[in-house]
């Protein structure tokens, strides 16, 4: 499609990837006006009150996973640092607790892994190469990854997306932005400010019709917007929430065949840190892992922040799918219990403030994000086309490493906009 020299295009949603794409095609002089359900920005990204949690914790989105070029340069533009997140991760096997210890099949998964050529399901590929019963722990340490980290399921996750997460993407060390994510959003919302952009929020889209050349972008409650191109940076589970034209609907269709996951997060204050006194090696905490109803936790060194947050990831998150804030905060006090082998009215008496978010019941997200399966890669590159007034963006429509992330949503909504500039 050519461009118009007038252009006005509307983009749906104000997470990173719309804020990237709006930002970048404002400063070409392009007039756009972005349309949020919520009244905030950011999405995915989700800033807490610091006057709640002692520092503006993450709702949402927390980590900088691998290189991260994009977010790491608009860091640098925002005056944002980053700090990078050392130390140890402990396992609790159920009945003790204890410093993580390499697998000891880890070398000879990285080599099947190397030598595979055609991709398949990772419990497929736990199968036909690590059957045996001497497999056991190491299948198992695979499944709570892929479940909890990706967020995916490993009966549909692909193995080469996960091989190149976890053998290229393994060297750059995991980082926060100090003072949260919300400072990138803040800084990109206020970029897009500077050059025009118009943004809506409370803006439900429920319909985008096309008729004789004319784009028009219809919201619940009965505003309609005209354009010339539109770009859908909403979740993907969200996708089919909204009426489009049927060439747009049609190549909608193959978004099927890429994983949307979900997570449970969890996040408690507390008085002191009350694990200190467990072991003192727990200082050098970062993450822990175990079989609890809430599985992970991590901890927010290098700060000392006395915050624990509790984290449960992928298809199992369903079995909690009737609990309330309260009774997710409750599950999560009695995994540290267990862990801990503490009763939880000791954890729970230095408690000064929690919150918990099952993403699966937010309206606006409908899950965390997206992972690849084996079909991914081909239903991205039909997504990612500009063959009609209505694109597709946001972290599922990445095509790089680290599909899911922040960077992918920021990547993607400035390889979007980009393609829109190329004309
Ligand atoms: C709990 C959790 C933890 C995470 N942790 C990390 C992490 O540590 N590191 C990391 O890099 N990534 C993490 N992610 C993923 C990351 O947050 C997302 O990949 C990224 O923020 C997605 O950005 P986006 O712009 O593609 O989508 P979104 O942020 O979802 O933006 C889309 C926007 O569209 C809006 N919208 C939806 N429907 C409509 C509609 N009908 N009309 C108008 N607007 C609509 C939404 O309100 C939203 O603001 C996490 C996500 C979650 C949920």
């Amino acid at each position: 499609m050519s461009r118009k020299s007038s252009e006005h295009i509307v983009i749906v949603g104000a997470g990173a990837a719309g804020l990237m794409a709006a930002r970048e095609l404002a400063r070409a002089g392009t007039r756009v006006t972005i349309l949020e359900a919520r009244e905030r920005c950011g999405g995915r990204i989700h800033p807490l009150s610091s006057s709640e949690f002692g520092y503006a914790a993450d709702g949402g989105a927390e980590f900088v996973h691998g290189e991260a070029p994009v977010t790491r340069g608009l860091a640098r533009e925002a005056n944002l640092s980053l700090e990078e997140i050392e130390g140890a991760q402990w396992i609790f096997d159920g009945k003790t607790l204890a410093r993580e210890e390499l697998d000891p099949h880890e070398a000879k998964l990285h080599g099947v892994l190397k030598e595979l050529k055609d991709d398949l399901s990772v419990a497929d590929f736990l199968r036909r190469h690590f059957a045996g019963g001497e497999y056991e722990r190491l299948r198992h340490d695979i499944a709570l990854m892929v479940e909890g980290y990706d967020a995916a399921d490993p009966e549909r996750a692909s193995t080469l997306a996960l091989r190149d997460e976890w053998m290229d993407g393994g060297h750059s060390p995991l980082a926060r932005i100090i003072g949260s994510y919300g400072g990138l959003v803040a800084y990109l919302a206020a970029e897009c400010r500077r050059h025009g952009v118009a943004i809506r929020f409370g803006s439900v889209v429920s319909a985008i019709e096309e008729t004789g050349g004319t784009v028009s972008v219809r919201c619940a409650d009965g505003e309609a917007y005209a354009c010339d191109r539109v770009i859908l940076t909403v979740p993907l589970p969200l996708l089919a929430k909204i009426a489009l034209p049927q060439a747009a609907r049609d190549k909608a269709a193959v978004a099927a065949d890429i994983g949307f996951g979900n997570v449970i997060k969890i996040l408690l204050r507390f008085e002191r840190p009350w694990w200190l006194d467990w072991k003192e090696d727990l200082g050098e905490l970062t993450f822990l892992l175990s079989d609890e109803t809430i599985p992970v936790w991590w901890t927010q060194r290098p700060s000392k922040c006395p915050v624990l947050t509790g984290w449960f990831g992928g298809p199992r998150t369903a079995e909690l799918s009737r609990l309330d804030p309260q009774a997710l905060i409750a599950a999560g006090l009695d995994s540290l219990a267990a862990i801990f082998g503490l009763p939880r009215k000791d954890i729970e008496r230095g408690l000064v403030a929690a919150t918990a978010t099952n993403w699966a019941h937010d309206p606006f997200a409908r899950g965390a994000y997206s992972w690849a399966t084996p079909q991914t890669r081909e239903a991205q590159s039909i997504l990612e086309r500009a063959d009609g007034p209505v694109l597709f963006s946001g972290e599922a429509l990445y095509r790089g490493r680290d599909m899911g992330t922040v960077e992918a949503a920021l990547a993607s909504g400035l390889e979007t906009a980009k393609m829109i500039l190329r004309g």
